[in-house]
């Protein structure tokens, strides 16, 4: 009996690529605005429900839709990474018309 092939049974799941992966891939664009230059980071969808500041309702899951951060974050690309928010693509192309209240 061969002794070097124990293994026929495939590997019970295969990796698979990090969301983060595809995002990276993914459209992400320098928009300047008003209030500075934003990375803008278009995703398919996430697993959980955000809140679009543009139009105060439910992203759902499952929703493409962009993430937005400040390029030029006064408090470094961590805080501003942590700072990201998630917007419809609508909404987010409205901003400018919208004048969304920031804090
Ligand atoms: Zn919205």
């Amino acid at each position: 009996m061969p002794s070097g092939r124990r293994s026929n049974r495939r590997p019970y799941g295969m990796p698979v690529a990090p969301l983060d992966v595809e995002r990276a891939r993914g459209g992400r664009t320098i928009e300047s605005g008003p209030d500075g230059e934003w990375v803008v980071q278009r995703v398919r969808g996430s697993e959980r429900t955000y809140r679009c500041p543009g139009c105060d309702q439910a992203i759902l899951p499952g929703t493409a839709h962009v993430v937005a951060w400040q390029a030029d974050g006064l408090l470094g690309q961590e805080a501003a990474l942590d700072a990201r928010r998630h917007w419809h693509a609508a909404c987010w192309a409205a901003r400018d018309r919208r004048r969304p209240t920031r804090r």
